[in-house]
């Protein structure tokens, strides 16, 4: 069966080397009860352990089945550990953490039987060593004997054809010993047993054989045998643990320690913990932040004005980083445009970019509103006096302010934005209710938008005439219905005899005049509870078709006429010194009907970012004088918002990164403590035949278990603490939970936790792999 060679093995440890074999020649039969005798250090642990494979000759051959094992790699002895030997040791070497079945079934385990064929192996061999009835309880719970026991059914179960013994009942009173003894020789009938002992009288009552060692040398054997001649089949079944048993083993494992694993993961989830709010924080204001734009982006539309000012901080800033080093030699001076000035820039609007406008996506954006600078006649009369009125407090002398500007500042005043394509929903009717009265229907009827508290503009109602003071409440009634007459210039304006013009003094006639258009208040508008466009601010707000009336009906009157032909505006005398001053005076008087501004309402981001894109291809191609430029402050808010987000973000990633990374380290110390402590079960595993690789797993699985642990934990804790940081925010800033951990996040932060600690648990676990088995097995 077995035939030691000429055997070597010789430890060097400093200067002295010990010769624990010292050319030993055995052989084995396949069946007998081999004893070995020889005081303590005279190499029967190092002859038991070579032929177990468990530690490696230094030269000389052991042939198993007249197979040499000089060229054996790890895996072969593996297998053969697995297939062929059992052992039993003097200090049992059971794994306390796993049930006295586990124990047994372990070798199996390793072998690849069927889980069924495993448990009633290790059942039967149990029965056969006299557990039968111990099996549910713990490994802390048995005699030595019964431990012994274990560890003989644990030896027996796979069937191996040899069994090794080393001192079995070296720690056993005498009785038990007996009582062992009698088992083994039981055991030895179907196989070789070779049991190393002190005790000669045990030995010669019950071996068949009897080997003395001294020195690492033979001294005498009582029955030799020659193997060598024998014809002997030799086939290995090669071991691999699976990845369940790999788990099961450290998970036992770890619920022995419930106290310090949990401690463990819980100290190494803070590093998860602090990212996970981090990141909930970072996710909400990010979340609040896109609301805010959200309305924002119908506060501030897209706005294209006739003079467009560039808001590029950036580039007026590298514009002052000019270089300063040539200003010694020089004797010039530069002439240059005022900063402010270069900045801005006169949008030709025109027919065509107008018609560009109309044919934007609806479902990009369906409002647009143009302002245009267009005066009106409008008359009214008030009890049973006649007088001008207005919608705005715009100033008379032509200038005009954008809408976003009389939004801001409380002029009173709006234009609704026109729908692109009617059928997909009406602005007003979406986004306002009708607090009394009716939507528009005409391009005649206005409407007066009041806030959530029904307050409106004083301005509005005092340029409409209304005697109001601060506070005063007028009734619906009172202002639903009013009507106003717009008179157009021909009848509002009388040439004077110097050519200049003035508004007719006789307002009665104009207010009667049959050519008259009649403006109508017809409803009282209030923002919808949940829309976020404040587009239109509290005041009178008209359709763009009623200045487009307006400019049709007085685009060839008198003094428009005139006031093309003058270089002087024709109503106050005063010479004209700019084209763009002529123009305005012209729109005012209706000559012109280019809007002064167009606001473009968007929804969302991502119809704004097609509407730009839309906007940004009219300009390619021309030259920088005939772009059109639009102003985005939404767009400006919002960039700086996010990229100071993203800035702390990283930031606070980085602080909670280093406490990972400390978790990391921490795992990889108690996976260190854990393999000094498990060193003995290395050595157990690898006797039963685990590869190095198994043993790796069996680390690296006690780590994924912690990681994953950590991980899971830091993430419940991290959303537990969104609680009180949310109900501390909202005392704070009045926003509603804020903080708010995205779901992925959370699953890729436990996936960072396991795969940080597997990777800090990973060096101690390979350590543990490299361990010598037969100096494991010696570690006490
Ligand atoms: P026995 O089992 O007969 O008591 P051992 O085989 O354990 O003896 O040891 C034989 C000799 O080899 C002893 O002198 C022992 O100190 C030495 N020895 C065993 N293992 C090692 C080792 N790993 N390193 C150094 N010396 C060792
Ligand atoms: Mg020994």
């Amino acid at each position: 069966m077995l035939e030691l060679r000429h055997l070597k093995k010789y430890f060097h440890v400093g200067n002295t080397t010990t010769k624990a074999l010292d050319d030993v020649s055995l052989s084995f039969r396949d069946k007998e009860f081999v004893s070995i005798l020889g005081p303590s250090g005279s190499g029967k642990t190092t002859m038991l352990n070579i032929i177990g494979g468990l530690d490696k000759y230094d030269s000389g051959d052991l042939l198993i089945k007249n197979k040499s094992t000089k060229n054996f790699k790890d895996t072969d002895w593996d297998a053969y550990r697995n297939n062929s030997v059992g052992f039993i040791f003097q200090s049992y070497n059971l794994i306390g953490h796993l049930s006295i079945l586990d124990n047994v079934e372990l070798g199996m385990t390793l072998s690849g039987v069927s889980s069924e064929e495993r448990t009633q192996k290790a059942k039967d061999a149990l029965t056969r060593v006299g557990l039968g009835e111990h099996i549910g309880k713990k490994i802390a719970q048995l005699s030595g004997g019964q431990m012994q026991r274990v560890a003989i059914a644990r030896a027996i179960a796979n069937d191996p054809e040899i069994l090794l013994a080393d001192e079995p009942t070296g720690a056993l009173d005498s009785q038990t010993s007996v009582q062992i003894m009698n088992l083994i020789k039981e055991i030895s009938k179907d196989r070789l047993v070779i049991m190393v002992t002190h005790d000669e009288e045990l030995a010669k009552d019950y071996s068949d054989r009897i080997v003395r060692f001294a020195d690492g040398k033979i001294q005498d054997d009582t029955n030799p045998y020659d193997d060598s001649n024998r014809n002997q089949q030799f086939n290995l079944k090669r071991t691999k643990m699976s990845w369940w048993t790999a788990l099961k083993l450290s998970f036992t494992n770890l619920k022995t320690k419930k106290g310090r694993t949990l401690l463990t993961a819980f100290a190494s989830s803070i590093g998860i913990i602090s990212i996970a709010i981090v990141l909930g924080l970072s996710n909400g204001f990010r979340i609040q932040i896109g609301q805010t734009q959200g309305e924002t982006l119908s506060k501030f539309p897209i706005t294209i004005s006739q003079v467009a000012t560039q808001t590029s901080v950036g580039s007026s800033i590298t514009k002052d980083k000019s270089d300063t080093s040539k200003s010694e030699n020089i004797n010039y001076v530069i002439a240059q445009q005022d900063q402010s000035e270069a900045a801005t820039h006169a949008n030709k609007i025109d027919s065509n970019y107008l018609d560009y406008l109309t044919k934007i996506n609806p479902n990009d954006s369906n409002n647009i509103s143009y302002n245009r600078a267009t005066g009106m006649n409008l008359l009214r009369e008030v009890n049973g006096k006649i007088q001008s009125v207005k919608f705005s407090t715009q100033s008379d002398n032509g200038s005009n302010m954008s809408q976003q500007m009389s939004a801001m500042t409380g002029m009173g005043v709006s234009v609704f934005p026109e729908q692109l394509d009617q059928s997909k929903g009406n602005f007003l009717k979406d986004n306002y209710q009708l607090v009394n009265g009716e939507y528009p229907s005409n391009p005649t009827d206005v409407v007066l938008i009041v806030d959530k508290d029904n307050k409106t503009n004083i301005n509005a109602l005092k340029n409409l005439g209304f005697d109001v003071s601060n506070d005063q409440k007028l009734d619906y009634n009172q202002i639903i219905g009013t009507n106003i007459k717009l008179v157009n210039n021909n009848n509002y304006y009388q040439q004077l005899p110097t050519g200049n013009f003035m508004p007719t003094q006789d307002l009665t006639t104009a207010y009667n005049n049959s050519q008259n258009r009649e403006v109508k208040v017809v409803g009282i508008l209030k923002s919808n509870e949940n829309s976020r466009t404040t587009a239109l601010a509290p005041g009178i707000a008209y359709s763009d078709k009623l200045a487009q009336e307006i400019i049709q009906d007085n685009a060839n009157s008198e003094i428009v006429k005139a006031q093309k032909e003058s270089d002087n505006n024709v109503l106050t005398g005063q010479p004209i010194t700019s084209d763009m001053a002529k123009t305005q005076t012209l729109a005012f008087l209706g000559g012109n009907d280019i809007p002064t501004s167009i606001l473009i309402y968007t929804d969302n981001f991502k119809n704004k970012e097609n509407v730009l894109t839309y906007l940004n291809r009219y300009n390619e191609g021309k030259s920088d004088e005939d772009k059109i430029i639009y102003t985005d402050m939404a767009g400006t808010v919002s960039s700086l918002t996010g990229g100071l987000m993203d800035g702390i973000t990283y930031v606070l990633v980085a602080f909670a990164g280093i406490s990972l990374v400390t978790s990391m380290i921490m795992i990889g110390i108690l996976t260190y403590t854990s393999v000094i402590e498990r060193t003995k079960e290395i050595g157990v595993l690898k006797a039963l035949g685990a590869r190095k690789s198994d043993i790796t797993h069996v680390f690296d699985a006690e780590t994924f278990i912690l990681g994953l642990g950590s991980g899971v934990l830091g993430v419940g804790i991290g959303y537990l603490a969104l609680f009180p940081i949310n109900a501390l925010l909202y005392q704070i800033t009045n926003m509603e939970n804020v903080a708010n951990l995205n779901p992925v996040h959370a699953i890729i932060l436990i996936i960072i936790s396991t795969a940080l600690t597997m990777l800090g648990g990973h060096i101690p676990s390979k350590m543990a792999s490299k361990k010598d088995a037969s100096t494991a097995l010696r570690s006490e």
